[in-house]
């Protein structure tokens, strides 16, 4: 069978906007310029300006966002790091690499995110950092979780990678904390053609700290003063983002205009559509429900050419590279996510009749 509705459409996303992405395209190769240029500070200065905080700094990925911001606050060997156990695994590697231990909390079952109540009981004298990720495209409670990191003196790191234009009480994801890290993976909601990320703060001096961390540690030719990375931005891949970066707000609005189409299509059935908390902008980079026959609906919708996922089947307390090395804690939410969610179809492209026979389709599996 062959798919005619997939998970996500990145050459539909292309054609939509080719002839200015070809010009952004031929611009930079004109140039000359690579790496490091005009292309880069200019989204930076947008992407700043979109999220509502001074400064952001462009790097290789939504990874070495997290890994960069990280080590730019001075996280490192015997601090613990605070992680939500239920997200895509990036988000417990990065603080890994900086000699740091992630520790796995509980999620709220209504929003998939890290739970504030977990978070506070996760916290030690060695606890130095949170990372809230707002999974899915939608905004942690970001209240209550400041309110913990502020009680104990913890770093607030948003992992954004989902959630590029998200809002929480009227400030956007990536503005609430002392970084906001996002990702530009081709299926994330800004898209590149390749990888990027790019991490946003209030203060200037993590500002120059990151710049000089995504090249070598140095801010002068051949000087270094830390130890760095080569983790930059491209001018290509920058070029590209400014092009789409001006239909985000409007791809966003189509996302929530599909998901409120799929709650129509599926009221009344027994699953558990995602739950939208009221005090935020959702931004639906996945349209994620819950249900005990995910399993049955899944090969119904695969039998017929339309694709879904299982983001995330393994919690991160249960990846064997962290489960190996002492025993699984029990986070029972985190657990039961993993065995009952499903993604459906969202794309930006996708029309309101796809997303009705997907409804259909989900309707036959169940009854
Ligand atoms: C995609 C993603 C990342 C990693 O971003 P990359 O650009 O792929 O490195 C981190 N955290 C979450 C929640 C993500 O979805």
């Amino acid at each position: 069978m062959t798919i005619s509705i997939p998970m996500i459409d990145p050459a539909a996303e292309y054609r939509a906007q080719q002839t200015e992405i070809d010009a952004a395209i031929h611009r930079v190769l004109a140039s000359g310029r690579f790496v490091l240029g005009p292309e880069g500070e200019a989204l930076e200065r947008e992407v700043a300006a979109y999220v509502g905080v001074p400064h952001a700094v462009g790097c290789n990925s939504g990874t070495d966002a997290l890994l960069l911001a990280l080590v730019a606050a001075g996280v490192g060997a015997g601090d613990e790091v605070v992680v939500p156990a239920f997200t895509f695994f990036a988000t417990a590697e990065a603080v890994s690499h900086t000699g740091a231990t992630p520790v796995f909390a509980d999620i709220d079952p209504a929003t998939f995110n890290l739970s504030a109540p977990a978070l506070e009981a996760c916290v030690t004298a060695r606890t130095r950092a949170v990372i809230a990720v707002h999974l899915f495209g939608q905004c942690a409670a970001l209240d209550a979780i400041s309110a913990v990191c502020r009680k104990h003196k913890l770093l607030l790191v948003e992992d954004c990678a989902q959630a590029l234009g998200a809002d929480y009480q009227g400030l956007r994801a990536g503005a609430w904390g002392d970084f906001g890290c996002f990702s530009f993976y081709p299926t994330k909601n800004l898209s590149a053609t390749g990888d990027a990320g790019m991490i946003t703060t209030r203060e200037e001096p993590y500002a120059q700290r990151l710049r000089m961390l995504r090249h070598h540690g140095s801010d002068r030719t051949y000087v270094h003063e830390h130890l760095g990375w080569n983790s930059r931005l491209d001018e290509l891949q920058a070029a590209v983002l400014r092009v789409k970066l001006t239909r985000l707000e409007r791809y966003n609005d189509t996302r929530r205009r599909l998901a409120h189409c799929y709650r129509q299509g599926l009221q009344g059935l027994a699953l558990n559509l995602p739950y939208e908390d009221p005090r935020g902008r959702h931004v639906y980079h996945q349209f994620t429900l819950r249900s005990d026959q995910r399993d049955a609906i899944r090969a119904a919708l695969a039998r017929a050419g339309v694709a879904s996922s299982i983001y995330y089947p393994i919690p991160l307390h249960r990846q064997p590279v962290y489960a190996l090395r002492r025993p699984p804690p029990s986070l029972p939410e985190s657990d039961a996510a993993a065995r009952s969610v499903l993604s459906l179809p969202i794309g930006p492209l996708l029309d309101e009749a796809s997303i009705e026979r997907i409804c259909a389709l989900v309707r036959a599996a169940l009854t």
